[in-house]
This record gives structure tokens, C-alpha cells and sequence, in this order.
């Protein structure tokens, strides 16, 4: 390179940044097209209550089979969408699939699992004017009752004014919505923060429950967020359980509930049907 960073700290554009912003572009083409041809498709992964047992609840997740590339990650086009404006169209197709799906289980006599469906929303979605509206408006055109939904937010959510966010949640709740934090303890949550919103649950991120068993400080930052949780009155949901140890683990310490490759991985419809009573 010509000089990769000078002292005025000017960036300069090398050879590297062409080819990631070329891929970059063909990857927002190929997704734009992949929601118009709907080709993002929606798997569930059941959450488990740890002392019956019982399925409790799902996850909703979006997946992306492209048909050079094959299967990619939610982790690699969620940003995607975020960076470049797709995610409106991304949550809104995720949503109706999912609104649509409780409709068709709901008339064919399944029992939705009393914590319902959750849907991951983004920071930008969360964000955006006319989201909160989209919600109630897309509950009555499928009509299906706020309580089977749930949303999953992440801590992000400061980004936008705490008291506007407050209120939001508080509207949606208002219709039966319940709310969990997300990826609880990978971002800026503080006390304070977590009692201003009306929340229900809280999820524990995967990267503490791998640390279950490592005798190091993850197991005490797990048992501090559910003493803080029990305190908050909100209940705490595990995520990435992978061992029975850990299932043990979270049990013992009264973690109300779980999700994991332990018990099952994210599942198409027909499949996790098959586990609804
Ligand atoms: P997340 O919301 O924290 O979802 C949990 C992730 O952990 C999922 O990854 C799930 O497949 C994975 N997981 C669950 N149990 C285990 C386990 O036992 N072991 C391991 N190794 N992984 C486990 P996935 O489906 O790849 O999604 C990644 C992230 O992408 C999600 O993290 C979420 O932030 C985002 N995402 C996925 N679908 C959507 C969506 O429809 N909308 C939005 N906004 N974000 C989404
Ligand atoms: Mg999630
Ligand atoms: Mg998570
Ligand atoms: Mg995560």
C-alpha cells in the first residue's frame, strides 16, 4: 500500500476495501432478491421450562439458503440487512411468516406453548417511525392475539432515547406483547436500565452458559443475573445449552428456562409441530 495510515490518521483506500465492498454489494443485491423471490425462510428453536421439563416457548430464526453459496449465516446478512437499509423488509417478511404460521397451527388445534413465538428485532427496526405500527396493524390483518408473540430486543435499544423506548414497549405490552433482552451481559445494561423497561424476560447469552463448568468468574455472573432478575421480577431464559451439566447447572440455580442444541436445534415448522401438544 501507498501509505496505509498517516500521521493525520486519513484512511487511504486499498486494494482489500474494493473487494469487501464489492461483495458487500453483491451480497445486499442478492438478499434484496432473495426477499423479493422469498427465499428467507423461518425456523424455530423450542425453549424448554427446566423443572417440568415442558416446551415453553420458540424462537424464530431467520435462515437464508442462497443458491450459489448455499446456507448463509443469520450472523453474517442480519448486519447486512442493518448497514444497508434491508432490515425493515427482513423483520416484516420474518414477522408474517411467523404471524402466519401461528394462524395455521392455532386452526389446526396445536396448543401455542404459553411464552408464544419470539421474533428478534434490531436496533435500526426497533428504531424506525412507522415499526410500531406495523406491529399492531399486521396483529389485526393476521389476527392473531398479541400474547402469542414475543420480541426479542438487545441492549442497543439505549442507542435510541430510554424513555421513548420505554413507552413503546409499553404500548405493545399493552396488547399482550411480552418483551425479552436479548444477549443479556454482552452489551452496556446497567441496573437502572433494565428497571426502566417494561421487560419480561431476560436471556442469558450463550458466551456465560459455555462457562458453566470452567470454575472461573461465568458461573457467578450467571447467578448474579438471576438474583438480579428474581429482584426485577422477570424471568431468565438460557440460551446455547449445550450439556446436561450446564442444564444442571441453571436448574439448581433456578433459571426458570432453556434453549440449546442440548434439547434441540432451530427446527422447520413441520418439525416443531410435531413437539406441540
Ligand atoms: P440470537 O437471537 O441470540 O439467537 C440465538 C442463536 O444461537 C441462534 O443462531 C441459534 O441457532 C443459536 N443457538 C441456539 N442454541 C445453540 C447451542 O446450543 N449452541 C450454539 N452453538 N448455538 C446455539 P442463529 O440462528 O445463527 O442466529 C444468530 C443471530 O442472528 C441471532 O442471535 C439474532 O441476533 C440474529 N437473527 C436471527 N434471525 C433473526 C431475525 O429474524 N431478525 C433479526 N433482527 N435478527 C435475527
Ligand atoms: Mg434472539
Ligand atoms: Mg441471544
Ligand atoms: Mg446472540
Amino acid at each position: 500500500p501507498v501509505k496505509a495510515r498517516g500521521g493525520d490518521d486519513i484512511a487511504f483506500f486499498q486494494p482489500g476495501m474494493l473487494a469487501t465492498t464489492q461483495r458487500e454489494l453483491e451480497l445486499e443485491q442478492a438478499l434484496a432478491d432473495a426477499l423479493d423471490g422469498g427465499d428467507i425462510q423461518v425456523v424455530y428453536q423450542p425453549q424448554w421450562d427446566l423443572a417440568s421439563g415442558r416446551m415453553v416457548g420458540m424462537e424464530a430464526l431467520a435462515r437464508w439458503e442462497h443458491p450459489e453459496r448455499g446456507a448463509i449465516s443469520p450472523a453474517e446478512f442480519v448486519p447486512l440487512a442493518e448497514r444497508s437499509g434491508l432490515i425493515n423488509r427482513l423483520g416484516d417478511s420474518v414477522l408474517e411468516q411467523v404471524l402466519t404460521q401461528l394462524r395455521e397451527w392455532e386452526a389446526a388445534g396445536y396448543a401455542i406453548p404459553p411464552m408464544g413465538v419470539a421474533v428478534n428485532i434490531s436496533p435500526r427496526q426497533f428504531a424506525a417511525l412507522d415499526w410500531e405500527a406495523g406491529i399492531h396493524e399486521r396483529l389485526r390483518r393476521f389476527g392473531v392475539a398479541g400474547d402469542r408473540l414475543k420480541l426479542e430486543v438487545t441492549e442497543s435499544l439505549l442507542m435510541e432515547n430510554l424513555a421513548t423506548a420505554a413507552d413503546k414497549l409499553a404500548r405493545l405490552r399493552a396488547e399482550g406483547i411480552c418483551f425479552a433482552l436479548d444477549d443479556f451481559g454482552t452489551g452496556y445494561s446497567s441496573l437502572a436500565y433494565l428497571q426502566e423497561l417494561p421487560l419480561d424476560y431476560v436471556k442469558i447469552d450463550r458466551s456465560f452458559v459455555q462457562r458453566i463448568g470452567d470454575g472461573d468468574a461465568g458461573e457467578g455472573i450467571i447467578e448474579a443475573v438471576l438474583a438480579m432478575a428474581s429482584h426485577l421480577g422477570l424471568d431468565v431464559i438460557a440460551e446455547g445449552v449445550e450439556t446436561e451439566a450446564q442444564a444442571d447447572f441453571l436448574r439448581s440455580r433456578n433459571c426458570d428456562a432453556g434453549q440449546g442444541f442440548l434439547w434441540a436445534r432451530p427446527l422447520p415448522p413441520a418439525e416443531v409441530a410435531a413437539l406441540l401438544p
